[in-house]
């Protein structure tokens, strides 16, 4: 018998997504045999599914699903597909902003760790990286200029056009300030803070926040290799990978479910508590980076290295574990 067991809400999304979740459902079946847990898994529609199954980005039983749940582990979503719909209701804006708006999801994280086995794929020189980097990007999710208002197009004498509201509140920039600050408590004590002071409003009263993230995925070598987290108050989190829904490589079953599994492993340590089994996933991980387990986005040709699929790096991690 399981001494523990938690709820997640397994929203596997389109393109990719399917494709890496099914590995990151292999690792955590590990955990639950090794750690003496057990995860009771529901599975519903979201983005492009959610479209063609139930007729909305985000259906009324998939957020019914997640709000009984403790975490959802989320694949990614859109694709060439969905593209032609009304922007509200695309899968990237009608389903996650929702998501992070009805869960408070409002702190996002995103570690990016070159693994060293892994600094040839890097976007920076070896003799830049030598001992490696571990970088976390801390990103405030529920204001600026995504969720503020008014937003829109219009046509004033006969010119089409958009416009968007950037805007932040003092609450919600010291609510995402301290978590930066605590987290970096936790690791190298360093926030480093990049803006636009100079011209941007928002960022006059803001000037501490770090704000990068799809530029680390070049310094890990792959957007494949990139977990995250998103937080609300309290243990509730929504865990997926920083890239999206990769239509371009869709259904080969060559996608790099790294990302995904370390999202899994980001849910345990930061929604359950679990930082044993954390660490023994990102140790497996890195394990059969060492190995020499590439798949396509990571592979560089090497004698010592072995190219492999989705399914085939999936099951090396669940054996590294
Ligand atoms: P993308 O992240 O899907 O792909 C960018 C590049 O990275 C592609 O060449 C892709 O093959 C590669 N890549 C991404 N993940 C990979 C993985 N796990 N393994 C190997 N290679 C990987 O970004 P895009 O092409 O700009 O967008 C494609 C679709 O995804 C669009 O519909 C977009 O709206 C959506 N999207 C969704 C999310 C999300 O669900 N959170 C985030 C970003 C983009």
């Amino acid at each position: 018998m399981a001494e523990k067991s938690f709820k997640v809400a397994v929203l596997p999304g389109d393109g990719i997504g399917p494709e890496v979740m099914t590995e990151a459902l292999k690792v955590l079946a590990a955990i639950e045999d090794k750690y003496s847990v057990s995860f009771d898994k529901t599975m519903a529609n979201v983005g492009g599914a959610g479209i063609d199954k139930e007729g909305k980005a985000l259906p009324e039983t998939t957020i019914d699903i997640c709000k009984s749940s403790d975490a959802i582990l989320f694949g990614s979503v859109g694709g060439p597909k969905w593209e032609t719909l009304p922007p509200d209701e695309q899968p990237e804006r009608g389903a996650l902003l929702p998501l992070r708006k009805i869960f408070g999801l409002f702190c996002n994280l995103r570690p990016a760790i070159i693994f060293p086995a892994l600094t040839g794929s890097s976007s920076l020189k070896e003799s830049v990286i030598e001992g490696g980097f571990n970088i976390l990007v801390v990103r405030e999710l529920t204001g600026g200029i995504y969720f503020s208002e008014p937003k829109g197009i219009e046509e004033v004498d006969g010119v089409r056009r958009g416009f968007d509201t950037m805007l932040y509140t003092e609450p919600e920039i010291e609510r995402i300030t301290r978590v930066a600050f605590d987290v970096a408590r936790k690791r190298g004590n360093k926030v480093c803070s990049i803006d636009k002071a100079n011209v941007l409003s928002t960022s006059v009263v803001w000037r501490d926040v770090v704000v990068l993230s799809d530029e680390a995925a070049m310094l890990t070598g792959s957007l494949g290799m990139l977990p995250s987290a998103s937080l609300a108050e309290g243990s509730f989190g929504m865990y997926e990978p920083s890239g999206g829904s990769a239509p371009d490589i869709a259904g080969q079953g060559i996608a790099n479910p790294i990302a995904q599994i370390l999202s899994a492993a980001m849910m345990l340590r930061y929604s359950f508590s679990m930082n044993d089994a954390a660490d023994a996933v990102e140790a497996a991980v890195e394990k059969v980076l060492t190995d020499g387990y590439r798949t396509g986005d990571i592979y560089q040709g090497t004698d010592s290295e072995k190219k492999v699929n989705t399914c085939e790096m999936g099951d090396a991690i669940v054996a590294a574990l």
